[in-house]
């Protein structure tokens, strides 16, 4: 971190337990127990200055047992989180669009019962469309308890186009949606953009391997939109995919000409704003920090 930012938190939006095994023919990854699992992870953040990250499952989980399985999934998420909540104060549940109105008790059961935030989709790992109709009652249950619905739009996927994610942010102008996976690529990135002058209710995650080559042409819109309107991930979406270099989006935003408001505001400010239980620690994180100072002596 360099000496301008030092101070500024770092959240992660974006960080997956779990891997992609099962679904992608070129996926390796180390299998590696619980524990050892949350080191690597931990000090992957730390290489990075990162102070915390929201999590969620990984969607290509074993799903054979049906809405056991997905409920075992959420049970993990929970689990993990506990085992460390001030790295992983955020934690997010999934359910299957496949199994429509069932979903709906399995939203609730991980907000009464797991105290999970939101609920996050990969529709294309999940054999589904983005604007699927299951997706309205489950939208409708998130809004009613509160939960930050987060929604992949892969650039490289039609089944997440990001027009279906705008179409539902429409009708749901109560819930704030967070997109991952939007700037992937040039196209889409100017694609996104356009619905985001238009769609005040989506958070753009702005995380991605391509995203600090792309930053010049998003750097206008957050001056325009306001830098609440975009969060930050730095690449450890999956842990095979961590890595020791700075994640260049650091950079580009260090680079940047924005405010130190706006800078704070990517980096975690706009991620804590959607989250209640955080809400109340943004004036504690803004004069410091005790996690940072614990981390470092
Ligand atoms: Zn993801």
């Amino acid at each position: 971190v360099s000496a301008a930012d030092a101070a500024l938190e770092i959240a992660d939006a974006h960080q997956h337990i779990g891997g992609l095994g099962s679904a992608l023919g070129s996926w390796r990854e180390p299998a590696l127990g619980a524990d050892e699992e949350r080191a690597q992870r931990v000090a992957a953040m730390r290489g990075h200055g990162i102070r915390w990250a929201v999590i969620q499952p990984a969607h290509a989980y074993d799903k054979a047992d049906g809405i056991a399985a997905t409920r075992r999934v959420n049970d993990g998420i929970a689990a993990y989180r506990a085992r460390d909540p001030e790295h992983f104060p955020i934690a997010l549940g999934t359910v299957e669009p496949s199994h429509g109105e069932r979903s709906v008790e399995e939203i609730e059961r991980a907000a009464r019962e797991l105290d999970l935030d939101g609920i996050s989709w990969h529709h294309r790992l999940q054999g589904s469309f983005i604007d699927i109709p299951a997706m309205r009652p489950y939208l409708r249950k998130l809004a009613e308890l509160s939960l930050v619905p987060f929604v992949h739009v892969n650039a490289e996927s039609r089944l997440e186009a990001p027009w279906q994610l705008q179409k539902l942010a429409y009708e749901f102008p109560e819930l704030s949606f967070v997109a991952l996976d939007a700037f992937y690529s040039y196209e889409q990135t100017n694609e996104v953009l356009f619905y985001a002058e238009r769609t005040p209710n989506i958070v753009w995650d702005l995380g991605g391997p391509y995203v600090a080559s792309l930053f010049a042409f998003i750097e206008p819109a957050i001056r325009s939109l306001g830098a609440e309107r975009f969060c930050f991930s730095a690449n450890l979406s999956y842990l095979a995919s961590a890595h020791e270099e700075r994640p260049a989006l650091l950079g580009a935003i260090e680079r940047s000409g924005l405010s130190r408001e706006q800078r704070e505001n990517l980096l975690s400010g706009s991620l804590r704003r959607l989250f209640p239980r955080l809400a109340k620690q943004t004036a504690e994180a803004r004069s410091g920090g005790r996690g940072d100072a614990r981390e470092h002596s």
